[in-house]
This record gives C-alpha cells, structure tokens and sequence, in this order.
C-alpha cells in the first residue's frame, strides 16, 4: 500500500477532512492513527491552558521518545526543566522522527515555552520573590564590586543567589557563608564554582537570628571546616 508521507498527513490533520488524499485513512489504520496523533498535537496548541497540559504532556512523551538527546529547557524564571524520554526509543523511520520534532516545534512556537514546561514538570508555576539583594565587594580601603547577592523565595524555599564577575579563586577552592551580624557567628551555604550564577538553600530562620551578611571566602583543602580568614568578597543583604 502507498502511504502518503508525513507532510501530507499533518496537511490531512489541518483539513479536517477535505483533503484529497484523505479517503487513503478509511482503508489504512496505520496513517489514520499518525493523522489523529497531529490532530490531538494542533488542538493541544489551539486549546486553552486548561486542555493543554494533559494533551502536550503526553504529545511530548511521543516526541521525546523519537529523540536521542535528553532535551533541557531554560527560562529565567522557571530555572531549568530536564525532559526524559520516559520509554526507550524505537527505531523509527527518520521523516516521522522530523516530523515530530517539527510538530513540537509548532507547538513551542503557538504554547509558549513556560506553559510546557510547567505541564511536563507537571507542577505549578511558583513565582520568585526577591526579597533583597546586595553588591559583593572586595574588602579594604578601595572595594570592588566583582559580584552580587539576591535573597529569594519561591514557595516555602529560601535561596540565596550569588552571581559572581569575575571569581580570584588563586586556584583554591571558593567557599559561601552567611555571616552572623555580631561578626562572630558564621555558616558556610556552599561551595561556589566559576562565575555562573548558583543558588543556595538555605533555612529563613538563619536571616531572623542575623546571619544576613554574605561572604565568599577562598579555602585551602586542609579540612579545617572554620572559615579561613580570607575573603574574597562580602555584602550585607538589606533585611
Ligand atoms: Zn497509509
């Protein structure tokens, strides 16, 4: 039996029906289920928000089930979203491999990359709040401002941020702290590696006892946990 290729089955979906080629579908169940695959694809993307996340949900398990690579989708707000294929792939024809890489291509363009991505992580949208934030400047007489530091909160989760310029590590190891306001107390948040900005979770009752100064802090690996005395850079956040 002569199939009809892909670009004509997507045309058929977009016909509802008044394609000359469509009667093939009566007698072809093969085409008829690929037909109503693209079919469920263009009205998740012509739908609401509502039917939209089921239907791009499980068009996107189809569609990442034809791609090798692990897909990684970022946005600003929403950090990062892995998408796994969650079944192996099989060995496909290649047009229908493109074909479905151009229908999530469709549906990226008419969904917008948030509302899918928050469909396949399938939880809410929780927005960020910044609640402060704070230059990192060197120490001394003339300080330079090489960093900054946001304080955040997304649902019930604390995060400092910090997003370092330039990072004079000296080769040693890059330690964050949260240093207490009495200038005794401190903890260490983390290890920050080069200049990618890298958030840290942290527990909010910190900032009630007056740990609200963040420190970056250069660290030999002699596994002495105390802060070594030599930092980098420091600010206050505003709280
Ligand atoms: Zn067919």
């Amino acid at each position: 039996m002569q199939h009809p290729n892909d670009d004509v089955l997507i045309e058929i979906a977009l016909s509802h029906g008044n394609h000359p080629d469509a009667a093939h579908l009566d007698t072809c169940a093969e085409c008829r289920r690929a037909v109503e695959e693209f079919v469920r694809a263009i009205d998740a993307t012509a739908s609401g928000p509502d039917r939209l996340e089921p239907a791009s949900d499980d068009v996107w398990q189809r569609v990442l089930a034809e791609i090798d690579a692990p897909v990684e989708l970022r946005t600003r707000s929403q950090g990062s979203a892995e998408l796994q294929p969650t079944a192996p792939a099989a060995p496909k024809p290649r047009n229908r491999r493109r074909t479905l890489l151009a229908v999530a291509a469709a549906l990226l363009i008419g969904a917008g990359i948030g509302r899918l991505t928050a469909g396949v992580s399938d939880e809410p949208t929780v927005a960020t709040t910044t609640l402060a934030r704070t230059p990192l400047s060197t120490l001394g007489d003339a300080p330079e401002e090489l960093g900054e530091a946001d304080l955040t909160r997304s649902g019930s989760t604390t995060q400092v941020r910090i997003a370092m310029n330039s990072l004079p590590s000296k080769g040693q190891i890059v330690e964050a702290w949260l240093i207490n306001k009495d200038g005794r107390r401190m903890i260490s948040i983390g290890f920050v590696h080069g200049t990618e900005p890298q958030q840290f979770v942290i527990d909010p009752r910190l900032l009630d006892e007056g740990y609200v100064i963040v420190d970056v802090s250069r660290e030999p690996l002699d596994g002495d946990p105390k802060h070594s005395g030599d930092s980098i850079v420091r600010g206050t956040l505003p709280i």
